[in-house]
């Protein structure tokens, strides 16, 4: 990517994110079923999402040593001051440990220093000022079973965002994803890792994540609109999903393949690497999308030339704080062409009439 505003922020969140990455992998290498917790809402998190949270924010300190951190992030350190989080506290202050070099000579971090970096810039969000929004482990499911995540890092300038980020150890660097080798699930290791990433007007990229090439491509979303040979996809879990209708929906957009389900963002990173036509998700009632959930890959999409929209059609608003209210339609749609966006909109308006 040619030099150009924020291009300072840019590397330093790919830096953030590689190095929270390579934690990720290390420590999915040799977890065990004690360095576990599931949160007040069943879902799990790992003492991987609190280091990774630990190490990003501590990046963009470093980085941005005179500016005051404002950061949305997923994880916070409150449950790790039970006296039963020792063990799993002195695990993640290790895992944090071995991943940053405070320079030479420097002591290591403290349990304590580590529990404040969870906590640095806890920020609200909104539509004021600059924003960094991480998910330090989006899809920790997916994590937890040798599946897809992502380490997700985005900046909002004005409630937008600007700079997009994620880091997929798990995906391949090229494809194609089908099903059949999700399932199969028989890359090698020296071909997985991708770091995906975008800034406003500039384009979208995919590098090496890991290894000695990190020789940025632009990536760019599917051109065509041959529907009969486009996938669509959705999240592995069927929580997460209101699958019978993201599959009519699909249908009725007249795309026939069944659905290529795979956990976290790296849907939209997919789309944008021109794998896949489309990502439908319709969560179950009441269910509160987060901005930590989307911002970075919804950017990558609509600067790898798709389209990013709630069912109705209508943009999705990132400064309403960190909770991504305003869906309206039920759901989200991202999608390459455009046209075929659209029609999925369309598809909706039809379904809820021939509900209502
Ligand atoms: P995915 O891998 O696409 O299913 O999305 C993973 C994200 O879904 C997680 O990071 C959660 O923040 C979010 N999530 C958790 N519970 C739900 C739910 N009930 N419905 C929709 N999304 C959820
Ligand atoms: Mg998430």
């Amino acid at each position: 990517m040619e030099p150009g505003p924020l291009t300072e922020e840019l590397n330093a969140a790919c830096a953030a994110v590689t190095l929270a990455s390579k934690l990720c992998k290390t420590a999915q290498a040799s977890l065990t079923k004690h360095e576990k917790q599931d949160k007040k809402d069943a879902s799990p998190v790992t003492v991987a999402d609190y280091a990774a949270q630990a190490v990003v924010a501590w990046s963009l300190l470093r980085a941005f040593p005179d500016t005051q951190l404002q950061l949305v992030a997923e994880e916070e350190s409150k449950s790790l001051h039970d006296p039963e989080s020792a063990a799993l506290l002195e695990r993640i202050t290790e895992l944090f440990n071995a991943t940053v070099n405070n320079g030479a000579g420097a002591p290591p971090a403290s349990a304590q220093e580590v529990t404040q970096l969870i906590d640095a810039g806890r920020s609200r969000g909104g539509r004021e000022g600059r924003h960094w929004v991480l998910d330090p482990i989006d899809g920790t499911r997916g994590f937890l079973a040798n599946r897809q995540y992502a380490v997700c890092l985005a900046l909002l300038e004005e409630g937008a965002p600007v700079l997009g980020v994620l880091g997929c150890p798990n995906l391949p660097l090229e494809g194609p994803i089908t099903a059949a080798a999700l399932e199969a699930d028989a890359w090698p290791d020296h071909e997985r890792g991708c770091l995906i990433f975008a800034a406003r007007g500039r384009g979208a990229y995919c590098a090496r994540l890991f290894g000695p090439d990190p020789a940025p491509r632009r990536v760019r979303c599917r051109a065509g609109d041959d529907r009969a040979t486009a996938a669509y996809m959705t999240s592995v879990e069927a929580a997460h999903n209101q699958q019978g209708l993201t599959d009519a929906l699909a249908r009725a957009a007249g795309i026939t393949a069944p659905a290529l389900k795979l956990d976290s963002q790296v849907k939209y990173g997919l789309l944008a690497r021109g794998d896949a036509a489309a990502f439908l998700r319709i969560p179950r009632g009441g269910y509160r999308e987060k901005i930590w959930d989307h911002a970075a890959g919804a950017l990558i999409v609509e600067e790898a030339g798709g389209a990013v929209s709630d069912l109705a059609g209508q943009p999705l608003d990132f400064g309403l704080g960190a909770h991504l209210d305003g869906v309206r339609g039920g759901g989200i749609v991202a999608a390459a062409p455009r046209a075929l966006q659209a029609t999925v909109v369309e598809a909706a308006a039809a379904l809820e009439k021939g509900c209502g």
